[in-house]
């Protein structure tokens, strides 16, 4: 099963990928994820990253294409994966669907999980993430066991840089303009799915699995 989340920054993407992943046994692939790993290890991708996602600003197609048509590539791929966070532009977009072309396939489904823009700010402002696992916290609506803890591996959480509301602001502007259009992208596909992201968790979890099936 190939999977694309789509949805606007704090939308739950990553919180739902998590637990889709889990179940079906694929691997979550987060380019966001991917590029914070590369800042904490401070690579030459890492700090490229970095100029741009501190401004909100997405990172050029030329960095992130081929990070993604590579990864897919590898073993643990072979029977599916999840990506999250990308494609963010219809460049990135066409570049998965030519490279998934060539090796005689595509993707399955891509699920918007809709969340309206006045929700966000209050998600991202409360957002907790894990940089060692991945996995994310909100301190009201999805609090980790021990403050400041991570549940799944015990590390430190943190509040992104990113989260700041003036780049919160900035990152929906880019997502209106360039990552929206991609829903009419996978709905010309065919494969189009949306799911209510103001519900709950586990119901959102829900819509997705009957989507999805056993
Ligand atoms: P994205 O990957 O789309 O940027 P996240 O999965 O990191 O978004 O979620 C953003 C924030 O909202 C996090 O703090 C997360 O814990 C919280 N969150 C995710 N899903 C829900 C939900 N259904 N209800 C309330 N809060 C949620
Ligand atoms: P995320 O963790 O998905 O919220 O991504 C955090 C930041 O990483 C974004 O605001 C972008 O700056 C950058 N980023 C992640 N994925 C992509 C992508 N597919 N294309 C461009 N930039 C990305």
């Amino acid at each position: 099963m190939k999977i694309i989340m789509l949805g606007a920054p704090g939308a739950g993407k990553g919180t739902q990928a998590q637990k889709i992943a889990a179940k079906y046994d694929i691997p979550h692939i987060s380019t966001g994820d991917i590029f914070r790993a590369n800042i904490k290890n401070n690579t030459e991708l890492g700090k490229k990253a970095k100029e741009y996602m501190d401004q909100g600003l997405l990172v050029p197609d030329e960095l992130t294409c081929d990070l993604v048509t590579d990864r897919i590539q590898q073993d643990d791929c072979k029977n599916g994966f999840i990506l999250d966070g990308f494609p963010r532009t219809i460049p990135q977009a066409e570049a998965l669907t030519n490279a998934l072309n060539k090796l005689g396939t595509a993707m399955d489904y891509a699920i918007d999980v809709d969340v309206p823009d006045e929700n966000i700010v209050n998600r991202m402002s409360g957002r907790r993430a894990c940089l060692k696992c991945g996995a994310t916290y909100h301190i009201v609506t999805i609090p980790p066991k021990k403050e400041g803890i991570c549940d799944k591996c015990g590390a430190e959480l943190v509040q992104r840089e990113d989260d700041a509301p003036e780049t919160v602001q900035k990152r929906l502007t880019v997502y209106h303009e360039q990552t929206q259009p991609l829903i009419d992208y996978y709905k010309k596909a065919g494969i189009l799915k949306t799911v209510d992201g103001t519900k709950d968790l586990e119901d959102v979890f829900k819509s997705i699995t009957d989507i999805l099936g056993a």
